[in-house]
């Protein structure tokens, strides 16, 4: 599953607005990563991960650095995070969606796939910042590749500024708030007299004061109601009366009932350049509630809403336009109701999010724009290689082992082994999705014997085996080498770091539709769509260390149980391995330290081991690609693809780069697609260099290092 990092000024826990109800929605496409403003940390830095909604991750910095929000001085250390996150999730190209321009800085740290700006506020800033603050969201605009605005205001400035930009104004969860009706009150405020006025919303520096303090003194006799926290203000410029009631933050769940409650729903706010733009999203939220509104002239509440709401131009006239709401007569009441219901229909959160999903693709298909490395790059490639190996999982190393000394194998991750890798935690050796990796091959056990075989495995997992392959391979192999593009028209590869690199041929083991995305748009679109076509599942692996002498009750070493775990296996130790099966359509149903606890009750329930104290360690893995589902019959897209790359010299190995359902051992697919790189390259350009195969290595005494054993 794709990964999406959104930056943003809003805290998710403070008031539910926009990209809570966007992200949660997106979340059932990508795996979201919130990355929120730090805050100070006198212990030093770290990342707080929770997961409050399937495939959310609320990611909080904490810093030491005393500047607050994304400010400059926070950067250097925010970016480290921020890269510890991306490498410890395997977030890859990930989306990027920024709410403020602060953030642009961490761009650099990222290899995004597609920049989405969501603009919902005019950025402002105090003073001499405001100058740096027009510049940032200047050069965020020149990178995005998409803009969402949340008002007409908005749009009609951005619009000016960008080619692709798009009003989406925010939305209303309508059953919500529609769940109101007689004899639905809030508790606290049953027993205060009618007529009564209501506010929700944060209460900060546009919030207007003096149209609210007038309307109080005007009718002593009603009641104003006040919901939601202060913030940003001083507390003693609130208007303070006896029918003035501030309830301070409520959760979401509570606001039905207050506006049950209510007679008039009022927008009381302040009208000038900091609202310029602002355009609140509770105007839709009481029309869901069917209750008469008044509002400031907000010009994105005026131009939208005018005719259905009541507008008061200042202070004195918004007390008139409360008047003319209540005493409205039934016909011309249920006529603004009627249009009401009409806007609220035409509109939806889970519409929103699915317009804005849309365009999003068609960005990442169109590829409009090129990330900054690519241009430079292809200026002046630095090398030339006969062979480019992408990925140095099994297949790949396998690959570039077979290939030899004229080939360049490139990983983006500090190690080799890819899904393969293995992790120390508590004492225990973790291998990274459990693969058993057995054949009764003789290849592939004299491969296993030369990589140290049973012994290494023993020693330091699936990782000391791929760590065998290092000492055999002759070409060169590059780590944290992520590439960012795959031009076939110029047999190049550009990484992210900018630098590139011409090959004769080029073999991936990366997962095909990761492998078309890098293509961008020189994949034409018969070839992109055959990628979409592709199905595949996602696992998270967890795996538990137990403490010594733990009795496990189990029927098979290996087993499949019912429910949230698809496979259960004992390792030594002892430990489990669990598998959780995840996709696009039905996400994880929790993550982190949530999914875990999830996992050893589900162990409990199913009688495997009694007490939750005999868990000592805990770890878990990802695995985005972990079985291909193609139907019988369904080949044809793969067979597409692979033949428009073949044509262009990029061989694929490995069960997810060649997407197969009846993969062959990943050391036959590295080695197949070796000599099918070497075939064509001697009948290219000239005789093919002698492939070594194992028993050429051995005895040439390559191997001596490593005791004969098999697996
Ligand atoms: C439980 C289990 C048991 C298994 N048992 C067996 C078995 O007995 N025998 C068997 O043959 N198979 C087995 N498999 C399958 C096998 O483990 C996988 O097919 C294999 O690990 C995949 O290896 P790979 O090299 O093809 O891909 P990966 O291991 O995913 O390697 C791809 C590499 O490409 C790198 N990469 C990706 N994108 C980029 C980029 N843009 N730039 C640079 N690098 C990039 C990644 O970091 C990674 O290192 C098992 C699998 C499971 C889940």
């Amino acid at each position: 599953m794709q990964s999406l990092i959104v930056f943003s000024q809003f805290r998710w826990d403070f008031a539910l607005r926009r990209p809570q109800h966007l992200m949660t929605r997106l979340a059932r496409d990508f795996r979201v990563f919130y990355f929120e403003e730090p805050v100070y940390d006198p212990r030093g830095a770290w990342l707080e991960i929770r997961v409050p909604a399937p495939n959310v991750h609320v990611c909080r910095p904490h810093t030491r650095v005393p500047e607050r929000g994304f400010a400059d001085a926070q950067m250097p250390v925010l970016a480290e995070l921020l890269e510890n996150l991306i490498s410890s999730h395997d977030l890859g190209t990930p989306v990027v969606w920024l709410y403020t321009p602060w953030a642009l800085p961490l761009l650099q740290r990222l290899d995004a796939k597609t920049i989405v700006y969501d603009c919902i506020e005019e950025p402002a800033a105090p003073g001499e910042a405001a100058r740096e603050l027009a510049a940032r969201e200047h050069s965020l605009l020149k990178l995005a590749d998409l803009v969402f605005t949340g008002g007409p205001s908005l749009f009609r400035q951005k619009q000016a500024l960008h080619e692709n930009v798009h009003n989406l104004p925010s939305s209303v969860d309508k059953d919500h708030f529609a769940a109101v009706g007689p004899g639905i009150d809030h508790a606290e405020q049953a027993t205060m007299a009618h007529p009564r006025f209501g506010f929700f919303g944060v209460i900060d520096q546009r919030f207007e004061p003096v149209s609210v303090s007038l309307l109080a003194d005007a009718h002593p006799e009603w009641q104003i109601v006040l919901v939601g926290p202060v913030a940003n203000i001083d507390l003693r410029t609130l208007p303070r009366r006896p029918n003035i009631h501030y309830m301070g933050e409520r959760p979401y769940a509570e606001l039905p009932q207050f506006i049950s409650g209510w007679d008039v729903c009022l927008l009381p706010f302040a009208v000038n350049a900091a609202t310029r733009f602002v355009s609140p999203a509770k105007v839709l939220e009481y029309m869901a509630a069917g209750k008469p509104i008044v509002a400031t002239a907000l010009p994105d509440v005026v131009e939208p809403f005018g005719h259905i709401v009541h507008v008061g131009r200042h202070a004195q006239s918004f007390v008139s336009a409360c008047e003319r709401a209540l005493g409205e007569p039934a016909a011309l009441r249920e006529k603004r109701a009627a249009m009401m219901r009409n806007v609220v229909k035409a509109t939806s959160w889970d519409a929103t999010a699915e317009k804005m999903l849309s365009l999003v693709d068609e960005v990442a298909h169109r590829q409009q724009k090129r990330r900054a490395p690519v241009a430079p790059a292809l200026a002046r490639p630095t090398d030339h290689r006969r062979a480019i190996v992408l990925g140095a999982g099994p297949a790949g190393l396998s690959t570039a082992y077979h290939l030899g000394k004229e080939s360049l194998l490139l990983e983006q991750h500090d190690r080799v082994g890819g899904s393969c890798r293995s992790f120390e935690e508590g004492g225990f050796v973790f291998d990274h999705g459990g693969h058993a990796m057995r054949s009764n091959d003789p290849y592939v056990l004299e491969m296993y014997a030369m990589l140290g075989g049973a012994s290494a495995k023993a020693r330091g997992g699936l990782q000391a085996l791929m760590n065998g392959f290092l000492p055999q391979l002759r070409g060169q192999l590059r780590l944290q080498a992520r590439v960012a593009r795959v031009l076939p028209s110029k047999h190049l590869v550009v990484l992210s770091d900018g630098t590139s690199c011409v090959y004769d041929k080029l073999v991936s083991t990366v997962p095909l539709p990761a492998l078309v995305d890098l293509l961008g748009e020189e994949a034409p679109t018969r070839v992109r769509r055959a990628s979409s076509d592709l199905r595949h599942e996602s696992a998270r692996w967890v795996h538990l260390g137990l403490a010594p002498g733990t009795e496990l009750q189990v029927p098979a070493l290996d087993f499949e149980p019912q429910g949230l775990l698809r496979r259960v296996v004992v390792l030594e130790g002892p430990a489990l391995a669990l598998e959780i099966a995840y996709s696009r359509r039905e996400p994880l149903p929790s993550d982190a330290d949530a999914l875990v606890d999830r996992c050893i009750a589900e162990c409990q329930r199913l009688g495997l081991f009694e007490s939750d104290g005999s868990v000592v360690a805990r770890h878990q893995f990802d695995l985005p690609f972990a079985r291909v589902l193609l139907e019988p019959g369904q080949q044809e897209p793969v067979e597409l693809i692979r033949h428009w790359l073949r044509a262009r010299d990029i061989e694929l190995a490995g069960e997810f780069a060649e997407w197969r359902t009846d993969p062959e051992h990943v050391f036959l697919a590295g080695k197949h697609a070796a000599e099918r790189v070497e075939d064509a390259l001697s009948r290219k350009l000239r005789p093919a260099t002698p492939r070594p195969s194992v028993a050429h290595a051995m005895s040439a005494g390559a191997i001596e290092r490593h005791p004969s054993s098999t697996s």
